[in-house]
């Protein structure tokens, strides 16, 4: 007899791995046959919800060293000088599903998590600075215009230039998506940012904002419209298996971490709302400031229990890190959380790759689907009590904040005297893009105006990217007139045929 058998998931052991229980070799099959009725139903529940955006991706862990002095901006163990910390990173794109190409056009996300000392600091960014919108709201009806049509269920590029031109806050994002950095050579080649603007606060309880910038030290490399087309056909994990194959090598990549740091009192005069995720604090306002690297070294032994139940969210902090009031943000500390207790269950943190590595967990929150850690049979789960329990710490987790103006309003974020939707697009186009990027962007656009089939869609295509730039939008208009089709990466193909 050997000891290395198969059991049932309650331990015992089993008689066969091929055979169901018949009456007779060639008769029916038994209920009765509890290990093919437990392989079954077990089988039938193997998927969890994917994510909504950001269904497809990889991850990797690593480690993350401080080697700068920053505490005079916060008082974060993760922070503080020759701190080191267990990191996650998970990549992903953010519209196509489960299976869809890496090599698609489109913002990917950037979800970096810290096991500090002090609980999991998870800073959900991107592989680009700003996003389409600056306001929540906006949110659920943003990923159903970049998803798929109900009847065909296919996607459609009018439906997504539709609610682009319809937003005109979208301009920044959608100018550095259909730029060389939507299609990037690797995760691995391409910079993060926390995109958000947070707060940070130091032992004094000073506040200051901060944006994060990740680095690689790869460089920043991109592919062309027509390789992305070759390898979403090729590889649709082109991305994922780039970043495997070289971890497995011992070819570990590397992120520099710096961040901008804007005075608190700044925020209230500076010429950009420093809220609003749609803009960046330009480097000549706000310099790098350095804080450390990060180097992703192992990979996950189990891609499900470590990548896809990995639950990353903004509101995961720890004391001298706070949020900001950029209205994206305070909605992704609720979103986040409630996305993962749908899609993975209450007691998601209880995973072991949700853990909090701190050694200080103590909660009277309790019970719930699949409870694994518990309070112990005398403890009391109410706070206050007078049994000798955990009471909350008001020095300890002191968190930062803002002053507000009180009034509870629907409305327009403020505009500071160089706010405008178009113009740190325009910016980018026109002192950030050299000659051949913009040739390639104007390809790229003909390509994706080619794609929309409604006139009037394509009307405010041309006034969109003559507001960003009007020699940019007379290219558009001649090109297309010209008869130029411009290049895509396959996807906006795919739309065009709907
Ligand atoms: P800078 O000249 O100081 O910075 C321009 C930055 O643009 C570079 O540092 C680089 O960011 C980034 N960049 C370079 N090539 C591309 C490209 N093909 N597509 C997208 N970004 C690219 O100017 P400002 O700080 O005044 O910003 C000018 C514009 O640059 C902004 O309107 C914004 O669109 C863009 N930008 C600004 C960033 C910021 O935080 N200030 C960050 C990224 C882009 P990096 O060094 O991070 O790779």
């Amino acid at each position: 007899m050997s000891e290395n058998f198969t059991t049932t998931q309650s331990g015992a052991p089993v008689a066969s791995d091929a055979h169901s229980l018949t009456s007779g070799p060639d008769g029916i099959t038994a209920l009765h046959d509890r290990y093919l009725v437990e392989k079954l139903a077990s089988f039938n529940r193997e998927r969890v919800p994917e994510r909504n955006p950001h269904a497809k991706g990889g991850g990797a862990f690593g480690e993350f060293t401080v080697t700068e002095d920053v505490s005079k901006y916060t008082r974060a163990a993760v922070f503080q000088p020759g701190a080191t910390a267990e990191t996650l990173l998970r990549f992903s794109s953010v519209a196509g599903e489960q299976g869809s190409p890496d090599t698609w056009r489109d913002v990917r996300g950037f979800a970096l998590r810290f096991y500090t000392t002090e609980g999991n600091y998870d800073i959900v960014g991107n592989n680009t600075p700003v996003f389409f919108l600056r306001d929540a709201m906006k949110f659920p009806d943003f990923i159903h215009s970049q998803k798929r049509l109900n009847g065909s269920a296919l996607r459609d590029a009018d439906m997504q230039w539709d609610f682009w031109t319809l937003s005109p806050e979208s301009a920044h994002q959608v100018t550095y998506v259909m730029g060389d950095r939507g299609l990037p050579t690797s995760w691995r080649e391409m910079n993060g940012y926390g995109s958000h603007t947070y707060q940070w606060i130091n032992a004094e309880g000073e506040r200051f904002w901060v944006q994060y910038h990740f680095k690689s030290r790869q460089g920043v490399h991109n592919m062309g419209n027509e390789e992305a087309e070759r390898l979403a056909g090729s590889d649709a994990d082109y991305y994922r298996r780039d970043l495997y194959e070289n971890i497995e090598a011992g070819n570990f990549p590397t992120w520099d971490v710096f961040v901008q740091i804007m005075p608190y009192e700044d925020a209230k005069t500076y010429r950009f709302n420093p809220f609003d995720m749609t803009k960046v604090w330009p480097h000549a306002d706000y310099p790098l400031v350095k804080v450390g690297h990060f180097t992703l070294n192992r990979n996950p032994q189990n891609f499900f229990a470590e990548i896809e139940q990995a639950a990353f969210s903004p509101s995961n902090l720890v004391p001298g890190v706070d949020i900001s009031p950029d209205k994206m943000l305070m909605a992704r500390v609720f979103s986040y959380p409630d996305a993962q207790r749908n899609r993975i269950g209450t007691n998601y943190n209880q995973l072991p790759v949700n853990q909090p590595h701190a050694a200080h967990v103590t909660t009277y929150q309790h019970e719930g689907n699949m409870q694994y850690s518990f309070n112990g049979s005398e403890a009391r789960v109410y706070a206050p009590n007078s049994y000798g329990g955990p009471a909350a710490d008001p020095v300890r987790g002191a968190e930062g904040g803002w002053e507000t103006d009180g009034a509870m309003i629907r409305a327009a974020q403020t505009l500071r005297s160089e706010d405008s939707d178009f113009g740190q697009a325009g910016t980018l186009y026109r002192d950030v893009f050299d000659a051949d990027a913009k040739d390639r962007f104007h390809d790229n656009l003909l390509g994706q105006c080619n794609s929309i089939t409604r006139d009037e869609i394509r009307e405010r295509f041309f006034q969109y990217w003559t507001n960003v730039d009007e020699n940019l939008g007379r290219i558009l208009r001649d090109g297309f007139a010209a008869g130029a089709q411009g290049t895509t990466d396959g996807e906006a193909d795919l739309a065009a045929k709907v």
